[in-house]
């Protein structure tokens, strides 16, 4: 089989190292400079979207922000998978809502704006605090707004006047401000047939809006909920491949967040702790082959290497510690890479995240520290 994946990042080169052992032979279209690329090499293979739909059985994404039209010709093509619906939902906040919505799973108040006058409607019926977001375009955090104090109205709307005339069909999101205790994502795959296969819920820590520990959790009562509104997302799109739901954990009680019609980050830590990682069972889904066990194998957490480019020997020499670099040029802030942790038991992976703390520079690694400080109290 060939699979060609809308998207030229470390998603697609994880598919296409998943893929080998299957014999699924991966490349990838890079929007940027519109050429289908080998995504471990990044050397150019097709030098049109058309030749690179020619060439492969089926057609994916790695992420959701894909032109339309790109995605059109995909969909004409009749090899398209998931389904270009669900790929517009991941990418615009606006038919995100409307299909939690529609499936009927829990999610936060909210209102649309695309004027001042919605503005001050999402301020009577959200409520402060809230938070902003724009309706395209947005990720780890960018393009948000916190509103607090009526003081700040003013300020915050010029700011998203100018992000909503920047781009055609912009609006914002107002989103009323969620309570949370923690954040949990769940990552699951559904088959051609309907069948639905998830991973143990992910616990996740973010920085400054980007994820940087994601820690597979043992947690019963959230994994049904979770199972339940993953279900009822991936039947109403008919939908087939890797799909992750974020969450809010509110008292034991889930919202959706958003999703992420693909494989996903906080899903990085089933490549050694679960029996058939997330990458492998996308294309085991949209190649219509049966779904890989989703089974824990042992205790995981991912680490993010974000703005960092080397690591300290003690951590390349760690037993139980698993480096996935992406091969890209070194920049503050970027996803660099990413560590998987893992421990026979729950003890024995929090004792290693004390050791890496050891190792790790606290600017780079933030929840690392956080989490050994709390656990040495
Ligand atoms: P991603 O990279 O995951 O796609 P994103 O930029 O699309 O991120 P969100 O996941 O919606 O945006 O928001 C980023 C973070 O902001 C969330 O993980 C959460 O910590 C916080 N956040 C978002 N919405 C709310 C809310 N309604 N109430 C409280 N906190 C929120
Ligand atoms: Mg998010």
């Amino acid at each position: 089989m060939h699979v060609l994946i809308l998207g030229a990042g470390q998603l697609a080169r994880m598919m296409s190292l998943a893929g080998a052992p299957l014999n699924i032979q991966v490349s990838a279209y890079d929007v940027g400079s519109k050429t289908v690329v080998h995504p471990l090499t990044q050397a150019v293979v097709n030098d049109s979207l058309e030749a690179g739909i020619a060439a492969a059985d089926v057609v994916t994404a790695e992420f959701e922000h894909i032109p339309h039209d790109v995605l059109d010709i995909c969909e004409q093509s009749g090899k398209f998978l998931p389904t270009p619906e669900a790929i517009k939902a991941g990418g615009d906040r606006r038919l995100e809502k409307a299909l939690l919505d529609n499936a009927g799973v829990r999610n936060a108040k909210y209102h649309v704006i695309n004027n001042r006058t919605d503005f001050e409607q999402a301020i009577e019926k959200v409520g402060l605090p809230m938070v902003l977001k724009s309706a395209l375009g947005g990720y780890d955090g960018k393009g948000q707004w916190r509103l607090k104090e009526l003081s700040q109205v003013d300020g915050i709307w010029q700011e998203m006047e100018a992000c909503i005339a920047a781009t055609p069909t912009q609006a914002i999101v107002a989103e009323e401000f969620v309570p949370f205790q923690r954040e949990v994502s769940l990552v699951g795959a559904r088959a051609k047939d309907g069948s639905v296969e998830v991973y143990p819920l992910a616990e996740n820590v973010h920085t400054n809006g980007v994820l940087s520990l994601s820690t597979a959790i043992d947690a019963v009562d959230l994994q049904q909920q979770a199972k339940a509104m993953f279900t009822a997302v991936a039947n109403s799109l008919d939908y087939v491949g890797v799909l992750a739901l974020e969450f809010f954990d509110v008292n034991g009680e889930l919202l959706v967040n958003e999703i992420a019609p693909r494989v996903h980050n906080s899903g990085h830590w089933t490549q050694q702790g679960a029996e058939t990682c997330q990458f492998e069972n996308h294309l085991r889904a949209v190649c219509g082959l049966p779904l890989g066990s989703t089974k824990l194998i042992r205790e995981t957490s991912m680490i993010n290497i974000l703005g960092e480019d080397t690591l300290p020997e003690e951590v390349i020499a760690m037993a139980g510690c698993y480096i996935h670099w992406y091969g890209k040029e070194k920049r503050a802030g970027r996803k660099m890479g990413h560590i998987n942790v893992c421990g026979d038991y729950t003890g024995e992976l929090q004792r290693k995240l004390c050791t890496l703390a050891d190792v790790l520079d606290e600017s780079a690694y933030p929840a690392v520290h956080e989490f050994a400080k709390s656990f040495n109290q």
